[in-house]
Parts: C-alpha cells; sequence; structure tokens
C-alpha cells in the first residue's frame, strides 16, 4: 500500500513511523549525499518556481491576498536566488575545510568535514508561505538530509500547492511534506530528528524545544519580537518615511518578523515624521486604503481580532493620528499610526505582526538604546541617522537578530549576512552559507602518520618528561 503522508486524515503515529523508516532508509543508503543527489533535487526546486509561478502566485493571493510584485519579490525570486548560489557554491561549500594544527601534533594535517544530520524536520509559518517553507528545505538538501516539510495550515493554499509540486517534483523517498495543524504537527514531534527547524511564535517555539529535548535533537527558533526604529533628526526625512513604510505595510501589511513594530524619536522630530508617513502612505495606498490591492489582508479571523483588541485597549484610545479604518469583512486593516502610546499599553507588550505602527517619543535620541535593550531582544532594530557616533553606538550597544542602518528589513536579502534572532527571537540562523552550516555537522578530523611519536606523551611521567613538555 503507498501510504498517502501529505494527506491530513492518514497521518498518525504508525504512519508517521513508517514515513520515518523510509526517510532513514534513503539517508542510510547514501543517496542523499551525493553532490548529484543534491544538485537535482535543488534544480527541481528551481523547476517548481519557474513553472508554476502564476499558481504560487494564486495561492499566495488567496492565502492572504498578497499583492503580486510581492509575492514576486519577496518570495519566489528570493527562493530562487537561494537555489541559484546554493547550485553555485554547493561544490565548494562541500569540499572539506583545512586548518592549521599545532605544533603539540606535528606531524599532522586537519580538515573540517561537513556531514549531513541525517533526517530532519522544518515546520513553517505562514506569513510568507512560500519562501519560508522552501528557504530551509534548500539548506536542509544542500547539506545531504532527507527533510519532511510541513507548511503552516494557516496559508492552506500554499500548504496544498506545495504538498503537490514537491511531491511531483521531488525525490519522495528522501523529501516530504506533511501538511496539518496542531494534531499532525505533534504526531511529527514525537518522532526522532536529527534536526528541527521551526518559524513561528515564540509560544510553539517552547513546544518544539521541548519535544525536541527529548531525543537531544538540535534545533532552530526563527521566531519574532518587537523590532524597532529609531529615527534621528538628521535625516533624508522623506527616504526615510518611504523605508520605513516599504519594510512595514509593504512587507505583508505589517504580518513579517522584521517589519518595523515600533518607531522611537525625538518629541521634537515627530511632527515631522508623522507628517511625512502620512503623505507618503497616501501617494502609496491613495485615500482609501483598504481598497488598495497593494496592501495584504489580514491572514484570518483570528488575528483580525487580535489586532483590533490592540486598537480597543483603553490605554490606547484617542492616540491614533493616522488610519484605523477596518473592515472585518475582507479582513482588511488601513496602515495606523498611534503617538505617544503608554508602554504597559497592549501594542507595547506584544509583537504586532500586523499594520498598526507606535511612535514612541524621548527627549534625546541617544536614550531609545537603552528603551530597546530594556526589552526582550528583538529579532530586527533600526536606526535611522547621518551620525556616525550614534550609528557605532547603534551597532555596539544594541543586542538582535540583525540591525540595518537606514533602512529597515532589507538584510534579509543579503545572502552573506546570516538571519536569525537571539534570546526571545531565536536561535540559530540561516541563509546562503549559513543555510549549509545549520544543517550540516561540522566533523573535525586529525590526519597523522607513524612519524613524530615522541615518548614525552606515554607513561611513566618521569619529571624529565615533565620539563621536557
Ligand atoms: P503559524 O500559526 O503558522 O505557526 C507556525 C507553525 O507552528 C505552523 O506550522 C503550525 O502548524 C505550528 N504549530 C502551531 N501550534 C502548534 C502546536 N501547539 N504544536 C506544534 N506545532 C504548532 O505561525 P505563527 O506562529 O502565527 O507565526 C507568526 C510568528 O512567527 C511571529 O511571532 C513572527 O515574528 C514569527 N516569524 C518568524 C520568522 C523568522 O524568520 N524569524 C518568520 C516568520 C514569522
Amino acid at each position: 500500500m503507498e501510504l498517502e503522508y501529505g494527506k491530513k486524515e492518514v497521518f498518525d503515529a504508525e504512519t508517521a513511523s513508517a514515513m520515518m523508516k523510509e526517510l532513514r532508509d534513503a539517508f542510510g543508503n547514501g543517496k542523499t549525499k551525493s553532490f548529484e543527489w543534491r544538485v537535482s533535487q535543488l534544480e527541481s526546486l528551481l523547476k517548481i518556481a519557474n513553472n508554476h509561478e502564476k499558481e504560487i502566485i494564486d495561492a499566495l493571493c488567496s492565502d492572504l491576498s498578497k499583492p503580486e510584485l510581492e509575492s514576486f519579490v519577496h518570495e519566489i525570486a528570493l527562493m530562487k536566488s537561494s537555489c541559484k548560489l546554493a547550485l553555485q557554491e554547493l561544490k565548494h561549500w562541500m569540499t572539506p575545510q583545512k586548518v592549521k594544527t599545532p605544533i603539540t601534533t606535528f606531524p599532522s594535517s586537519a580538515e573540517i568535514v561537513s556531514e549531513p544530520l541525517g533526517v530532519v524536520l522544518v515546520i513553517s509559518a505562514w506569513n510568507y508561505p512560500f519562501l519560508l517553507s522552501l528557504e530551509p528545505v534548500i539548506g536542509a538538501i544542500t547539506a545531504g538530509n532527507a527533510v519532511v516539510l510541513k507548511p503552516s495550515e494557516v496559508a492552506p493554499a500554499t500548504s496544498s500547492l506545495l504538498a503537490k509540486f514537491l511531491g511531483e517534483y521531488m525525490d519522495s523517498s528522501a523529501v516530504k511534506v506533511v501538511e496539518g495543524a496542531v494534531p499532525e504537527t505533534s504526531v511529527l514531534l514525537e518522532q526522532k530528528w536529527d534536526k528541527i527547524f521551526y518559524t513561528g511564535n515564540g509560544r510553539v517555539g517552547r513546544i518544539v524545544a521541548a519535544a525536541a529535548a527529548k531525543h537531544l535533537t538540535p534545533l532552530v527558533l526563527e521566531l519574532g519580537g518587537k523590532s524597532p526604529v529609531v529615527v534621528d533628526s538628521d535625516v533624508n526625512l522623506m527616504v526615510a518615511a518611504r523605508r520605513i513604510i516599504v519594510g512595514k505595510w509593504g512587507c505583508n501589511n505589517g504580518q513579517a518578523c522584521i517589519a518595523p513594530d515600533y518607531i522611537i524619536t525625538t518629541k521634537d522630530y515627530v511632527p515631522k515624521l508623522v507628517d511625512a508617513l502620512k503623505l507618503e502612505l497616501e501617494k502609496f495606498y491613495g485615500m482609501d486604503p483598504l481598497n488598495s490591492e497593494d496592501l495584504s489582508r489580514i491572514v484570518n479571523s483570528n488575528h483580525f481580532a487580535r489586532l483590533k483588541k490592540l486598537l480597543d485597549d483603553d490605554k490606547v484610545s484617542g492616540k491614533i493620528v493616522h488610519g484605523g479604518q477596518m473592515d472585518e469583512g475582507i479582513l482588511k486593516i488601513a496602515p495606523t499610526i498611534l503617538l505617544d502610546v503608554p508602554e504597559d499599553s497592549l501594542i507595547m507588550n506584544e509583537e504586532i505582526f500586523g499594520p498598526l505602527l507606535p511612535i514612541l517619543t524621548v527627549d534625546k535620541v541617544e536614550a531609545s538604546f537603552g528603551m530597546i535593550n530594556s526589552r526582550d531582544k528583538p529579532l530586527a532594530a533600526y536606526l535611522f541617522s547621518n551620525k556616525k557616533k550614534l550609528k557605532e553606538e547603534f551597532v555596539k550597544t544594541v543586542s538582535a537578530g540583525g540591525l540595518a542602518v537606514n533602512d529597515t528589513s532589507l538584510h534579509v536579502a543579503v545572502s552573506t549576512l546570516p538571519f536569525g534572532g537571539v534570546g526571545e527571537s531565536g536561535m540559530g540562523a540561516y541563509h546562503g552559507k549559513f543555510s549549509f552550516d545549520a544543517f550540516s555537522h561540522k566533523k573535525a578530523v586529525l590526519y597523522r602518520s607513524f612519524a613524530g611519536d615522541a615518548p614525552a606523551r606515554y607513561p611513566p611521567y618521569t619529571p624529565a618528561k615533565l620539563r621536557f613538555l
């Protein structure tokens, strides 16, 4: 009987263990380790993106009303460039890295061999459901692992598209998709994996970490947080405003893990900043943003209610200075700016993950860094400034998964930079070579010959030998 792992109704413990056996066999017979297999699987992923662009865009539109340009640039193009980079660099990444040896092991040579970990699990999130599913899969394959992908059930069209196309294009003995929600994920988490790569919120991250601990399974947790933007008063205001807008509302209408969560600026500068943001927002999304096709909708009614609750909080009443319109029927919320919200309001105490942007004010911009560091470490932090000293201070003192100076979100597209969180925003990192490393064991290998057999290392440990050492 052929098992239908992808179908929710048949995915129970028995099915899972049969699937694991098949994957272990595929990994055990060594096929995933070969250069040729890795290349063929990466090429198949590229074919999926090339041959089915329209279906992918349609699925993202169905799940999130994601604008076509965002689907193409943020999901398809980034995924393709990761595949291409991996194909281009694979030989180099797989080549053992020669390292120096100390005089104490003379004569010897040594190298670091990147070894695949085995059978790995990728659990992904709904907001960039195509990219966040396939980017870690690319890493797993590049490093020579067998892999199971569990896409998010909150983006059902993309989840079923991934199950269909990975089933059709990939080597099904070593690359599998399991669709489903909590029950299916829980069954998956009971299995023994060689690595778990999870993207999502910290509450579930803890569930994943606890399951991984049972088997001492290493894991990467790609979580979120409240990513701040500090705006100094000496900036090119319109450029700064546009770059804040595009990193916030131009990324899935704020439903992005590195979207600006709140702004800190000075009391003197805030009126100018608010005016610039309003002006540019109106240029981008018009006077009726709820009907703009360039803004994603809120993913579902649960998240809509969660965001509405943040605005219904008494502590932020009267604080909206722009936007605030919402239409539950079409799950749309307009770009909304709030000014001087109290630090103990709901909106300042959980990740917003939506189109609301509070602005806090300080007397001096230098006070911002302490405010950021007094909170959980965010996934990203941004500074807009022309002051060399302030930029240096920002990089030196602010702890976050990643930083960008005079822009927002763009660091995610730099494949030579690791992408990941720190503290509450996660652990481990990926992208480019870091993805290969995340799914590899770095095996230390020392080579010696039979020459140079120093008697000093062998007993009896005489005083003369101690002096020699
Ligand atoms: P989600 O609801 O899609 O959940 C993520 C995954 O966890 C899904 O596959 C889901 O099936 C699974 N899951 C949910 N509940 C579970 C449970 N009880 N047991 C086992 N598995 C379970 O996504 P989300 O958590 O709403 O995603 C938003 C969060 O993810 C935000 O905090 C955001 O910042 C973060 N995020 C981080 C990154 C990153 O790269 N660091 C990217 C995107 C999103």
